[in-house]
């Protein structure tokens, strides 16, 4: 048996997961190589969550290829001889290009690194590892699979910014992100209600990120996300969908340079902005302060706004999905969230709400509503798998 690891490089981080290479992979392993760049950390442990190990390594020159390194030898000893046969990375962005997931040779180092510009936080640390694989491991099959990807599909018009064409003919347009997410939760609602898979669908991904995907027949229409990561949805630190003249008073009048305003559109705004208290949903629904309830409150409401936006995209609405930290385990939030579809003819059974049921609708719901628990890294050893299988 071989197996496939999938990695997901942050810009301090690096997770990893181990499945047994397969149609449909098990998990065997799961682990994270923290504090890149400072005072790295590698933890491993079985897909139970039994701890095989947890250790402080050297930081002297510990990079993005020395975490690569590190993971592949505390993996090593738990693989019972099974050789890893391919790995999967999660890649941000593969621009209007690449649209599936893609097999890479050192040649497309240079497609994929023309897209750092486009997503300056993480593609540069997802492309690292990559190198370093080729680099160490020029036989092993190294698979990316774009957070755009999904998107691809969408009309030209849900893509297209109202710039001067120059602009758009470089680039700038709307891609969309969580493809990952939206593509394995797409999969699952199939099978869970095929009936509806193929009509109109809005899936929330509530996490740190946030998202939300229209989607028709499985595929994407429009998504919240678009240029950046930043857009659409008030997140845990982004403050999402923002008046482009609202970043020119920032610079003119607080005298933001660019840096700063991304520091704080990115990492001092959102739940943590609004509540001055933290970024996490489960803090701030423990917390009595007022600031709290206002940043709950304003998160709630702007996807409430944008499930509007995108059911008037999709043409109307027959399935929500909740997905991610906060969709699959605040009942909370989807009450609230679903409170303010009434409208569009969502009604959520309470207690199968409470107890996160797949079907959390009322049977006379005219919009059917699930809690679909997201799983990128098995999306991304499937993709791997199926690009590298024997045939
Ligand atoms: P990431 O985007 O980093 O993958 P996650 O999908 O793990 O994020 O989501 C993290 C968010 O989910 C945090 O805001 C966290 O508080 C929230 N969350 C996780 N578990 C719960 C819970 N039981 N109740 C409410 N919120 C939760």
């Amino acid at each position: 048996m071989s197996s496939i690891a999938v990695v997901n490089a942050g810009s301090s981080s690096l997770k990893f997961a181990v499945f047994d290479a397969a149609e449909t992979p098990v998990l065997r392993l799961k682990g994270a190589i923290d504090g890149i760049g400072a005072t790295p950390r590698a933890r491993l442990s079985r897909a139970d969550g039994a701890t095989l190990l947890d250790e402080a390594l050297a930081p002297e020159n510990f990079d993005h290829a020395a975490a690569t390194r590190t993971m592949m030898r505390i993996a090593a000893p738990w693989l019972d001889g099974a050789d890893i046969s391919a790995v999967g990375h999660r890649v941000v962005h593969g621009g209007g290009v690449f649209s599936a997931p893609l097999r890479i040779t050192e040649a497309d180092m240079e497609a994929l690194a023309r897209f750092i510009p486009l997503a300056p936080l993480h593609q540069p640390h997802n492309l690292a590892v990559i190198r370093a694989m080729l680099a160490e491991h020029p036989q092993l099959p190294q698979v990316a699979c774009f957070d755009t990807a999904f998107h691809a599909t969408q009309p030209p018009i849900a893509q297209a910014f109202a710039l001067p064409r120059k602009y758009s003919q470089a680039g700038l347009r709307r891609y969309g992100f969580h493809g990952i997410s939206y593509q394995y939760v797409a999969g699952r609602l199939k099978e869970v209600a095929p009936d509806l898979a193929s009509r109109r669908v809005i899936v929330a991904h509530l996490g740190n990120g946030a998202s939300l995907c229209g989607m028709i027949d499985g595929g994407s229409v429009a998504s919240t996300m678009g240029f950046t990561t930043v857009d659409g949805l008030m997140m845990g630190t982004r403050c999402g969908a923002l008046d482009p003249g609202a970043l020119l008073h920032l610079m003119d009048h607080y005298g933001l340079g660019p840096r700063e305003v991304e520091d704080l559109i990115y990492r001092q705004s959102g739940l943590l902005g609004v509540s001055g208290l933290s970024a996490d949903m489960r803090a701030l629904r423990a917390s009595a302060a007022a600031q709290a309830k206002e940043a709950i409150a304003l998160f709630v409401y702007r996807i409430r706004r944008e499930i509007g936006s995108l059911a008037a995209a999709l043409g109307g609405l027959d399935a929500l999905v909740f997905t991610a930290g906060i969709g699959e385990n605040d009942a909370a939030t989807r009450a609230e969230v679903a409170a303010g579809c009434a409208w569009l003819g969502v009604e959520l059974d309470d207690t199968a709400n409470r107890a996160a049921q797949t079907k959390i609708s009322a049977p006379q719901s005219s919009v059917a509503v699930f809690v679909i628990p997201t799983n990128e890294e098995l999306e991304i050893a499937r993709s791997a798998y199926r690009l590298v299988r024997p045939n």
